[in-house]
């Protein structure tokens, strides 16, 4: 197993550990609290405890590959800024792997590890642009250009949740307002959801038996009530999509990609979410590009993994 990699993607909660063939296969996939407040230092501890018992038991990497929420260095391995692991600013994970394990090590943000796992795995015509969105907690996003990942002069490309999509609108996680975040994460959808509930006494049967604590909501119930025909559900949908579409015609008008895929588990809304997109794709007048590319959900869950670990390799083969 010489050239197989380890990929970890690090969520705010949990981290998922793999190990990845070179086709992008998991042999081996693992998960450990992320304990984030304990500090970066201790969780590579006990991440290292880990790896060294799958040693003992005969995976034995030749890259590792850690996927990070937040804005990455790419270049040093360190982590710049985060707002989901505090605490963990300016630690360089590069150098502690590689001191602790001798292996050569890549750290990368976390959606661009999961939409290059997407495209490297569910992608296989592989179109040589694409860019990816991860809809989750936060709305994230990466590039693919003429087949390589897009990181930027900085190796922030790609950070489409904070494409400001109101003059003046709903307050973001960065602090900013108007961002698509704040429409098209977990939290901005919720709170449509809430106003409408509220705006709305005597509609949402559905949806308020299905939750009838308004704290509880979630993208995950909204679409259960959408598909039993729950009016204010579907238009949580219709107003997330729309302003979703809005943000990425923006993109896709300057980019112009093949395909765009959509990650994480907001995107299981599926159709609920991609048909306002294309609506407002299709009632665009300047509309080439927002015709040419094709809209997909991707299916992995643990496609984070298995991008960090795939970059892994392909950086130790590129050197
Ligand atoms: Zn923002």
């Amino acid at each position: 197993m010489a050239s197989i990699a380890l990929g970890v993607d690090v969520g705010g909660t949990f981290a998922k550990i793999a190990a990845v063939s070179p086709d992008g296969k998991i042999l081996r996939l693992d998960e450990m609290p992320t304990d984030a407040g304990d500090g970066a230092k201790p969780f590579v501890g006990r991440l290292l405890r880990l790896l060294q018992i799958w040693r003992k038991q005969g995976i034995r990497p030749s890259a590792l590959g850690l996927g990070l929420a937040g804005d990455v260095d790419h270049e040093h391995g360190c982590l710049r800024l985060t707002p989901n692991l505090p605490g963990w600013q300016g630690f360089c994970f590069r150098d502690a792997f590689k001191r602790a394990l001798r292996l050569p090590a890549v750290v990368e943000n976390d959606a661009n590890a999961a939409v290059w796992g997407a495209y490297a795995t569910e992608l296989k015509r592989r179109p040589r642009h694409v860019i990816g969105v991860t809809l989750g907690t936060g709305v994230g996003g990466g590039l693919i250009v003429d087949g390589r990942l897009h990181r930027g002069a900085t190796g922030t490309a790609g950070e489409i949740g904070h494409a400001r999509v109101a003059m003046s609108g709903a307050r973001c996680h960065c602090g900013a307002r108007g961002c698509l975040e704040a429409y098209a994460g977990k939290y901005g959808i919720v709170r449509t959801a809430r106003e409408l509930l509220r705006a709305r006494p005597d509609s949402g049967a559905v949806l308020r038996r299905l939750v009838p604590n308004l704290k509880a909501l979630s993208p995950k119930c909204l679409k259960a009530a959408a598909d039993q025909g729950d009016p204010i559900a579907r238009e949580v949908w219709r107003r997330t999509g729309t302003v979703l579409g809005w943000g990425l015609a923006n993109v896709v008008i300057v980019f112009n990609p093949d395909v765009l895929v959509f990650l994480g588990g907001v995107s299981r809304a599926g159709n609920w979410i991609l048909d306002p997109v294309r609506r407002v794709f299709h009632e665009h007048p300047f509309g080439t590009s927002l015709r040419h590319v094709t809209l997909r959900c991707a299916v992995n869950p643990n496609g984070g993994c298995v991008g960090a670990a795939l970059l892994a390799l392909e950086d130790r083969s590129g050197r």
